[in-house]
């Protein structure tokens, strides 16, 4: 091996995640400095940036993070943030207010609230925001949820869901999408770029026969499939950069340009929802996805109903979400 290809050896192993440590028994480095300096070199001799980040610890892994977007129509947005404070108070949670705010608002504009018109933090409190395609009015819009993760997160989703589909007139329509982000913060590049490419595997034969037909291909403006190009660009983006791309568009199914805003790559595919059943196996779906492409194990997956079975077998997703996703890929044929 000459010392460039130990340099590339060296980063390519810190992109897959590897501690410096590790890398420098590896590859014969007398200590981590000696690691951290070669990948750097590369890295130099690229023009990428220097790699600085932290491979997850073994023993601390959380559940990966996620936030769901959920539109709806008819329904008046002041009433859907009531029922919202109705299905946290049913939970017991800390979050006692749901502001109505504009797009992308920051600040309650629920008509006679007692909060005063209070600043939100949306990394912690569910809202209901205006949106373009889906409101009229004071009516229609979208549930916009804080950071959840893991089964806790799930069972506030469902909650809200449940307590949301009371509303009077509330409706989902063709109009209407659910969007998930997903946590990548705990991604090197190559591992964010390989969820990336596994979407691209997976797209046509996993991942469209699981959403309604007016949702795949170039159906949809709001998630167009991505071309051959965009895969490859992005894929070539986030590697070099490990941030990906800000200028790409994001009204595709999956969106590379919520990464430099929120740390998450947005799944954009998924038709508007308040099945909670529903919503819930499409993001365990999506978590499962995203660790198994982290994992790197996409060798071992294929495309189709075969990859839930797959996903099941690596204990990244249970049989009932499995079951429940194949009857709704058999349905939607
Ligand atoms: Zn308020």
């Amino acid at each position: 091996m000459t010392t460039n290809q130990l340099h590339q050896q060296a980063w390519q192993f810190r992109q897959i995640g590897l501690s410096w440590a590790e890398i420098a028994m590896r590859l014969g480095f007398r200590g981590e400095s000696g690691a951290r300096t070669a990948a750097n070199r590369y890295a130099e001799s690229q023009g990428f940036a220097h790699d600085y980040v932290h491979p997850p610890q073994a023993g601390r892994r959380k559940n990966r993070t996620f936030g769901t977007e959920l539109e709806f129509i008819d329904a008046k947005r002041d009433d859907v943030a009531v029922a919202i404070e109705q299905a946290l108070a049913s939970l017991g949670s800390a979050q006692t207010h749901v502001a109505v705010v504009e797009y992308h608002g920051k600040t309650c504009i629920r008509r006679n609230c007692n909060c005063g018109g209070i600043r939100i933090n949306g990394k912690k409190e569910w809202r209901v925001e205006r949106d373009g395609s889906v409101s009229n009015g004071e009516h229609g819009g979208e549930i916009v949820s804080p950071i959840l993760r893991g089964k806790e997160g799930l069972k506030v989703l469902t909650a809200v869901i449940k307590h949301a589909k009371m509303v009077d007139d509330i409706a989902v329509d063709r109009r209407c999408g659910l969007h998930v982000h997903l946590g990548t913060s705990d991604m090197t590049g190559l591992q964010r770029a390989n969820v990336v490419r596994q979407w691209w595997k997976h797209q046509i034969e996993t991942i469209d026969p699981m959403i309604v037909k007016r949702r795949r291909n170039r159906e949809n403006q709001y998630c167009f499939r991505p071309s051959d190009d965009e895969f490859n660009n992005w894929i070539q983006a986030i590697e070099r950069s490990g941030r990906g791309a800000g200028y790409q568009e994001r009204t595709r199914s999956l969106n590379v340009t919520s990464f430099p805003k929120y740390g998450t790559l947005e799944v954009r595919q998924h038709e508007g929802s308040l099945n909670a059943t529903k919503v819930c196996a499409w993001v365990q779906f999506l978590v499962a996805f995203f660790d198994h492409a982290k994992a790197m194990e996409h060798d071992e997956v294929p495309v189709g109903l075969a990859a839930l079975d797959a996903l099941q077998q690596l204990g990244r997703i249970d049989v009932e979400t499995v079951t429940y996703l194949k009857q709704r890929t058999v349905a939607l044929a």
